[in-house]
């Protein structure tokens, strides 16, 4: 079944820069976006913690720095890192939003994509639940899609790109298990919106 692409249905409104079909969770990790900039990008990443556990409560307390360090030898890789960004996709689909996406989140660090350095200026960054390497969930394409699309009804949005398109070489996520062939097919945006280096990735499509 194709997922709706739609952003005007009940709850896929926005209110200002926040979605109001999102679980809000508000971060303190957000500034101003230089003036004038055009919110054309949308950044995907993938994360969980620990990496490969999902449904816990730790990405959400990282991004309000209300994580506990001492938790998890892994947290200690991590410490004292203020971090963000604008929108969180479940495992299940649940989305929830962390930072106004008229403002600047902090998920793409140094950054460059078509000719534009400091992604963070001009882009929207979602993070998926999930591990670079694994698939990811259907029920996270069917956000992601109605997500895509209602960035798209606000903002003049024309490059979608993985943290690893933008920081190669630095980063790796979402990485080879996410299908962008199926996000391609199912927001139906042009080839032009999307990372060209994609081929590798198998269509899950029927
Ligand atoms: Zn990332």
């Amino acid at each position: 079944m194709r997922p709706d692409t739609g952003g005007t249905r009940t709850g896929w409104r926005w209110a200002g820069g926040w979605l109001q079909a999102a679980r809000h969770c508000p971060s303190p990790n957000f500034g101003p976006r230089p003036e004038g900039t055009g919110i054309d990008l949308i950044v995907l990443h993938s994360i969980s913690l620990p990496p490969g556990v999902y449904g816990g409560p730790e990405v959400e307390q990282l991004f309000t720095n209300q994580l506990d360090w001492t938790a998890h030898p892994y947290f200690e890789q991590i410490r004292g890192v203020e971090v963000s960004a604008h929108f969180f996709i479940r495992r299940d689909g649940e989305l929830v939003q962390f930072v106004d996406a008229d403002a600047r989140a902090w998920h793409a660090g140094a950054s460059c994509w078509r000719g534009r350095g400091n992604c963070n200026d001009h882009s929207v960054g979602i993070e998926l639940e999930g591990l670079e390497g694994e698939p990811f969930e259907p029920a996270q394409y069917g956000t992601l899609t109605r997500l895509c699309a209602s960035l798209a009804t606000r903002y003049p949005i024309a490059h979608i790109a993985g943290h690893e398109h933008i920081a190669p070489g630095r980063k790796q996520d979402p990485g080879p298990g996410f299908d962008w062939q199926r996000l391609h097919h199912s927001l139906r945006w042009a080839d032009a919106c999307f990372p060209q280096d994609t081929d590798h990735t198998p269509s899950t499509l029927g």
